[in-house]
């Protein structure tokens, strides 16, 4: 096993661009056509940003759905680097995709979510690599193992990579409700320990996968200390061919930079935060938990229905309450805290109970042959 603390990595120092936060990386999710990549390149220009991404090679979770336009876009990326300066980035997911990329002057590249996850692909890519001087940024993998991560970063640092990057953009989950993938706090701040001197970007777009996230979840980041964002924008979101709810305009974006404040990187600020990261996760989870407590709740008032019992089983609700009001008392929390939650939760297991009864009965009706 390697010591990670004893790894020495090479910042990533580009001309032209300054140290100050966030280091921005910005621009579609996909290189869909000539015109809408350098629109959009031209309006992010302006708008200052310098490091200019589009998905020319696009990983998608099933067949028939748009997968980039493949080498044909690395011509538009030249363009978008003669025309407007900036330094442009792409994913990289075979040894081919670096091949083209290299041939065609991409500056930077990005490893992505379902690349890292994968010891093969990664092992292919550090070897393509070998003597090869370009920064790479690697994004965490898919599922929630920051080993798969960490393994990322030491292959290609066993190939002589120094200039590396981690891209934090959430991790996947069967629970979609709040987040796209939710951010898992606790694994980029474990990575940080593992590894200072990378610097650590947060990608709010996939994150969220909601345009109206990217702001908080940006702010977030910064709390956080992160160095950067990576950010999707389309000249046009609402046309974009894979991942629309998420881009915004090149406008919007910068409304997004305008809002964040970012502060000092002082200890007692980033312990805070640190915290508050730490109180985001826990409040998902509780909501995570919740929404399987409910479930369970519906299953059980299917199964009263069909015993012909009542909802509201007096003795059961009244052991609960004693129950979790003194295990509550021996985690350290007030009984009556304890007891008001409970109440709280109990009746909403009971409306959802009364839902499942109101919708059974409304079916039977409906199949009923006198109606
Ligand atoms: C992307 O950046 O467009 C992308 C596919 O990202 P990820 O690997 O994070 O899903
Ligand atoms: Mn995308």
């Amino acid at each position: 096993m390697r010591d990670n603390m004893a790894m020495k990595f090479e910042p990533i120092i580009l001309p032209g661009i300054d140290q100050k936060r966030p280091l921005l990386i910005s621009g579609p999710c996909s290189a869909e056509t000539e015109d809408q990549v350098l629109a959009t390149a031209r309006q992010l220009a302006a708008a200052g940003v310098k490091i200019f991404r589009a998905g020319v090679w696009k990983p998608r979770t099933k067949p028939g759905s748009f997968e980039g336009v493949g080498s044909p876009a690395l011509e538009w990326l030249k363009r978008v680097k003669t025309e407007t300066g900036m330094y442009v980035i792409t994913e990289v997911a075979t040894e081919k995709h670096l091949h083209e990329a290299m041939k065609q002057g991409v500056d930077l590249l990005w490893i992505g979510a379902r690349t890292t996850v994968n010891p093969f692909a990664v092992q292919e890519l550090a070897d393509a690599l070998k003597g090869v001087d370009i920064p790479v940024f690697v994004k965490n993998p898919m599922s929630p193992d920051i080993e798969l991560w960490v393994g990322a970063i030491e292959r290609l640092y066993n190939a002589g990579i120094r200039r590396i990057g981690l891209i934090h953009r959430g991790f996947s989950s069967s629970e979609k409700a709040v987040y796209r993938n939710p951010p898992q706090w606790h694994i980029p701040i474990e990575m940080k320990r593992r590894f200072p001197s990378l610097p650590m970007l947060c990608d709010p777009s996939h994150m969220g996968g909601r345009r109206d996230m990217i702001r908080k979840l940006s702010q977030q980041a910064m709390d956080l200390n992160y160095v950067g964002l990576m950010i999707e924008t389309h000249c046009c979101p609402d046309e974009a061919w894979s991942d629309k709810q998420q881009q915004i305009t090149p406008e919007a974006l910068k409304e997004v930079l305008k809002s964040l404040v970012i502060r000092d990187t002082v200890q007692t600020t980033e312990d805070l935060s640190v915290l508050r990261g730490q109180i985001d996760d826990v409040d998902y989870e509780l909501l995570r938990l919740f929404s399987k407590r409910m479930r369970i709740s519906r299953e059980i008032g299917h199964y009263k229905l069909e015993h012909g019992m009542s909802i509201l089983q007096t003795q059961r609700y009244d052991y609960i309450l004693k129950d979790r009001a003194s295990q509550g008392e021996r985690m350290d929390m007030s009984s009556d805290f304890v007891k008001r939650v409970v109440e709280v939760i109990h009746s909403e297991s009971v409306r959802q109970q009364m839902v499942v009864m109101e919708e059974v009965k409304g079916k039977k009706k409906r199949n009923s042959p006198n109606v």
